[in-house]
């Protein structure tokens, strides 16, 4: 069977930017899409291409690390988040540390930028000489989810053997899945079927 690249890679990446949030979607790179785990991020490239779609500026110019340092410090760095949010959510005290130590070995500093309508925006820029500092706008957005995050709304998808986290900017507050086409489906077959069986078992 044929499948051309572009399909591939939209199968491949629809749960990207399920959480809503950018450290969320970065946790959400270790997913269990037909309940078998899958890593988004297998090569140095995963990762640069990862934060393209998500749209994180990274240094265009950055130092040459040995091949393989890259998914390696963002995968330590996807635990540390991961860790930190299911201890947040359990209600215990997250382990701060090793990302405290991640942001001392990225250094940044502020540059004005103008947007169109006069418009003044503040931008940080990394240098990338270090992994850390081309990884850093992640790190800062895992500590301002741990920071200023809204807990009772971060939520995991009620999805069975579902990893993904969410989240929820609803109005009403009451989203339950990572996607309604994949695990809100697949929750949707299931009370039918049981319906179903209870009707034939009534009939
Ligand atoms: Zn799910």
């Amino acid at each position: 069977m044929h499948s051309g690249p572009t399909r591939a890679a939209a199968g491949l990446h629809q749960f990207d930017f399920i959480g809503d949030h950018l450290a969320i979607n970065f946790i959400n790179t270790l997913r269990t899409p037909n309940g078998e785990p899958f890593e988004v991020f297998k090569t140095d490239k995963d990762v640069r291409d990862w934060l393209r779609r998500a749209g994180v500026s990274t240094p265009s110019k950055t130092a040459n690390w040995p091949p393989g340092t890259l998914v390696r410090k963002a995968r330590q760095l996807r635990e540390v988040a991961l860790k930190a949010v299911e201890a947040k959510k359990a209600g215990r005290r997250p382990f701060l540390d090793a990302l405290n130590s991640f942001f001392k070995h990225s250094t940044s500093h502020p540059q004005l930028v103008m947007r169109p309508e006069s418009k003044i925006e503040i931008k940080r820029i990394y240098r990338g000489r270090t992994v850390e500092e081309f990884l850093a706008p992640i790190a800062e957005s895992v500590a301002d989810l741990l920071a200023n995050g809204d807990f009772e709304l971060i939520r995991r998808c009620e999805g069975d053997k579902c990893v993904l986290w969410f989240y929820d900017r609803t109005k009403a507050h009451r989203r339950r899945w990572c996607s309604p086409t994949a695990c809100g489906n697949r929750a949707k077959v299931g009370a039918f079927r049981a319906r179903s069986r209870g009707h034939a078992q009534a009939n």
